[in-house]
Formats: structure tokens, C-alpha cells, sequence
């Protein structure tokens, strides 16, 4: 596969690059001036979140840490230092996916969000769903699974995808279900789950793809008064190559 190649096919919406880059780059704007919470008043910085415009994969953490809150950029700690690994073990690098968090400021102590947090800082995770239009999304850890997954156990579910819920801000997208790298990093077997389920990820990008190909064909058929597009046999072919991202 030739770089690009994939991502533009897969791409539905007429946004360019440049428009998505400048949509992402006023999104981080407002959260660096944020104060819709708390959490506002003991950040250093806030942390809206980075990588490709163009990605088809969106990672979701819980919250900055120290070091995020430091730098102002997510995942540069030592869990960010494990997920790049994660990311490796399947051929990907942290710039060619988008990697943000539920909440975009440090909960003091790096104790969890609370929900009037969570709650006031989900808007702008909403638009940047709507901007990136991911095929997938990867929840790491609990709050963010509780986001995507609702109703679900981290232990039950994880390795594992459902169709993310629309009121969330995507569209067409599976979501699929990690460990937080903060709990691989404290349990050697929560670490090698954790490689396990990423390994599972490529397949689940290429079964995104070819399910919301299907519901975007089937709706725009819909839209032209046509019988819908079959949807039933979306899954793809056993064996059929991983992915790469670009
Ligand atoms: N943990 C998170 O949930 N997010 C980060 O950005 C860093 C650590
Ligand atoms: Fe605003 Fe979110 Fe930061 Fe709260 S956590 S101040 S809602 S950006």
C-alpha cells in the first residue's frame, strides 16, 4: 500500500487537511483558555490533545498527569512512553493517530475526574470527534470506556469493540476497548493483555472501515430514494491484510 492511499479512501467527508488542522488548532485554543470547571484553577497548562488531522484512529485517555500538565502535550510521561511502545508493537507511530483525554486539565494528585468535570469538558471532545470523524476509537482505561462503552467493566470488555454511541460526537465509529498504560505499567499482566488487545487493533480498523463504508453507501442510497446498500457481510475477509495507517 502506497502512503495515503488507505486514509483518503476510507475518507467520506470533504474537509482537506488544512481545514481539519485549523478546526483542531481552535478547538485547542478555547480549552487552553478554558475555565468551564475546576479544574481550570490548579492546571499549569491544558493538554487539548494532538496528532494527525487526517487519522482514522483516535486514542482517549482519562487525564493529563504531572508531566502532561507540564508540557501541555498528552501521553509524554511514562505511560505516554508505553503507549508509543503499544503503538510500535503493531507498526504505528503516535503522529499518525490523534491522542487526547476526557478531561483536558490535571486533576490535582491525578486523582479521577469528577463528573461535573467530566460533563463540562465532554463538548470539546464532541468537536473533535466531528472534526477527525474517526474510524475507530481507542478508550485507555475506565473513564474513557465509560464514555464510549457505557454500562461496561474494563476487565469484561477490554480487547473488544461496539459501536460508539452518536450522542458522543462519532460517527460510523468502533469503539474498542484498552487498558489504561498507567495500570500496564503497575501489573505485568495488565502489560502483556495490553499487547495482546493492540495487536487486535489493525483487524478492528479494518472491519471500521468496511462497516461504515457500507452504512455511508446505504444512506446515501437512502438519500437518492434507492433501495439500500446490503450490510449484511461487512466483516472482512479472514487474512485480509492489516492496515497500516498512512
Ligand atoms: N494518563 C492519561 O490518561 N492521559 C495522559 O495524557 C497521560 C497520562
Ligand atoms: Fe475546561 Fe475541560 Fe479544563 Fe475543565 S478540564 S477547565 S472543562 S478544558
Amino acid at each position: 500500500m502506497t502512503a495515503g492511499e488507505a486514509t483518503v479512501e476510507a475518507t467520506t467527508t470533504t474537509a482537506t487537511t488544512e481545514q481539519r488542522r485549523a478546526a483542531l488548532e481552535a478547538i485547542a485554543a478555547e480549552v487552553r483558555g478554558c475555565t468551564r470547571c475546576k479544574l481550570a484553577a490548579g492546571r499549569t497548562n491544558a493538554v487539548p490533545g494532538e496528532g494527525h488531522p487526517d487519522t482514522e484512529v483516535l486514542f482517549v485517555g482519562e487525564g493529563p498527569g504531572q508531566t502532561e500538565d507540564a508540557q501541555g502535550r498528552p501521553f509524554v510521561g511514562r505511560a505516554g512512553e508505553l503507549l508509543v511502545r503499544l503503538l510500535a508493537s503493531i507498526g504505528w507511530r503516535r503522529q499518525e493517530v490523534f491522542i487526547t483525554n476526557i478531561v483536558k486539565c490535571r486533576p490535582p494528585g491525578n486523582r479521577d475526574p469528577e463528573p461535573d468535570e467530566i460533563a463540562a469538558c465532554a463538548p470539546y471532545l464532541q468537536r473533535q470527534l466531528e472534526v477527525l470523524d474517526p474510524a475507530v476509537v481507542v478508550t485507555l482505561g475506565r473513564f474513557s470506556m465509560a464514555h464510549f462503552r457505557p454500562g461496561e467493566r474494563i476487565t469484561q470488555i477490554h480487547g473488544t469493540k461496539a459501536p460508539a454511541p452518536a450522542a458522543t460526537g462519532a460517527r460510523d465509529a468502533l469503539a474498542y476497548a484498552l487498558f489504561h498504560p498507567a495500570a500496564a505499567l503497575r501489573s505485568p499482566d495488565v502489560e502483556r493483555q495490553s499487547y495482546d488487545d493492540i495487536a487486535g487493533l489493525p483487524r478492528v480498523l479494518t472491519e471500521a472501515r468496511a462497516r461504515r463504508s457500507a452504512v455511508r453507501a446505504g444512506a446515501a442510497q437512502d438519500a437518492a430514494g434507492s433501495a439500500p446498500a446490503p450490510t449484511a457481510n461487512i466483516e472482512p475477509e479472514p487474512g485480509a491484510d492489516a492496515p497500516t495507517l498512512f
